[in-house]
């Protein structure tokens, strides 16, 4: 692959919260309708560099820690969780490549998905979710080619991607194959529809006979699967969980609003006891899910042995928190909130989502209730 030489410019975090703003303002709602998310707003994010923050700036990326990445995702959270999917997306493929990649492979990558490129991880399969194990997606390498067959579904961002980052078999180990979405045999049909998140760009890929150079496996190939998708889901549901903040609050700012302007039996909403609880309950939930993510971040920052488990513990929490308090915010603006578009209606379909990726909520019970029994 030839190297490239783009730079991002160097961004601080506080610069990135104004400039999300301003690119989204109040279209979050339009876009999910639509279904879309401009390009120009993608293409200015690239040019920033906040796509994917934590890139390296060896690589031209802004290099920020985990910590201010998460900060920043729950503020791009709070807005849209359509272009936070987009975010984790790239940052995960980003992270994918800087764990796996030889430094050929790097070089060419990481700067383009700081600067130019969008990219999408692919690793579900009609008859593998959950159990990643049953993949049937194959690489096969004869001589400098390889060819690739098999069928994604549901792939966060694919319909905006340049780039593909597909999990598939190789031999009996496994491999990340980079995939530029253009080659012949890719094909992507757009999800219709889907209950939240709706401009995030979900599609299905189909690779019929995709033929491409053995240097696009990541690090030459033949590692455990469960290898790679660890890495990549480390870095996936941490950035979830920070997205689940930026939700919870949303819902907590909408439904304080309301609760303190809105009049029922002679005075403010906020002071009939039984919704001053759903207000408790959602000023708590964010709380909660801010400490378990900051402490996750912390862990990934000082490179602590406990980060996995953080890292679920906070991705679970948190996305369980958001669909609660969601409810629990349409509940506080009534008929104010079921409205399509509104903020509230919005948070309540985008949050459901967030317990089904980056490992289910029941998969993250499995894995917390493994560590309980294990840990000493
Ligand atoms: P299944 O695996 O069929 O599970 C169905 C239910 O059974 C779930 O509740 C599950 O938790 C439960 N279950 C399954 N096995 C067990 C068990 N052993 N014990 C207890 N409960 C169990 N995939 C990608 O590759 N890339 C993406 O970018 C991506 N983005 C997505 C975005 C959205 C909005 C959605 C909805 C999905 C996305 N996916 C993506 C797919 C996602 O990773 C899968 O949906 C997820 O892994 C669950 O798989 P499944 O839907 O096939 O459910």
């Amino acid at each position: 692959m030839p190297e490239t030489t783009t730079t991002a410019p160097a961004v601080t975090p506080t610069d990135a919260a104004t400039i999300v703003a301003r690119l989204v303002g109040d279209r979050a709602g339009d876009w999910d309708r639509t279904g879309r998310i401009p390009t120009q707003v993608l293409r200015e994010l690239h040019t920033t560099g906040l796509l994917a923050p934590q890139i390296p700036t060896d690589y031209g990326g802004p290099g920020w820690n985990s910590l201010h990445t998460g900060q920043f995702t729950a503020q791009v959270g709070s807005l849209c969780s359509s272009l936070r999917s987009v975010m984790t997306s790239q940052g995960m493929a980003a992270w994918t490549v800087e764990r796996l990649a030889d430094r050929t492979q790097a070089r060419s990558l990481l700067p383009r998905l700081a600067s130019t490129d969008t990219a999408a991880v692919a690793f579900t399969e009609p008859q593998a979710g959950s159990d990643l194990s049953a993949m049937t997606t194959t690489a096969t390498i004869t001589g400098d080619t390889l060819r690739l067959n098999g069928h994604k579904v549901w792939v966060t961002a694919a319909d905006h991607a340049d780039l593909l980052l597909t999990f598939a078999r190789l031999g009996d180990q496994a491999a990340v194959v980079v995939v530029p979405r253009t080659t012949p045999g890719v094909r992507v049909r757009r999800r219709a529809e889907p209950l939240g998140c709706r401009a995030a760009g979900h599609a299905d890929v189909w690779f019929d006979a995709v033929r491409l150079p053995t240097s696009s496996l990541l690090g030459a190939g033949g590692q455990s699967m469960s290898l790679l998708v660890t890495t990549a889901l480390s870095y996936g549901r941490l950035s979830v969980a920070w997205g689940c903040v930026g939700i919870l609050r949303a819902c907590l700012s909408a439904a304080t609003e309301h609760a303190g302007t809105r009049h029922q039996f002679g005075r403010p909403l906020a002071l009939h006891q039984l919704v001053a609880r759903h207000l408790a309950d959602l000023w708590s939930a964010e709380q909660i899910a801010t400490r378990l993510c900051e402490h996750a971040s912390r862990c990934w920052d000082t490179g602590s042995p406990d980060v996995v488990t953080a890292t679920v513990l906070a991705k679970y929490v948190s996305s369980r928190n958001a669909t609660r308090a969601a409810a629990d915010a349409v509940q506080v603006l009534a008929s104010a909130g079921a409205v399509d578009g509104h903020s509230v209606a919005r948070a309540y379909r985008d949050a459901k989502l967030m317990e089904i990726i980056e490992g289910s909520t029941e998969m993250c019970q499995l894995m917390l209730a493994d560590h309980a029994v294990n840990r000493r």
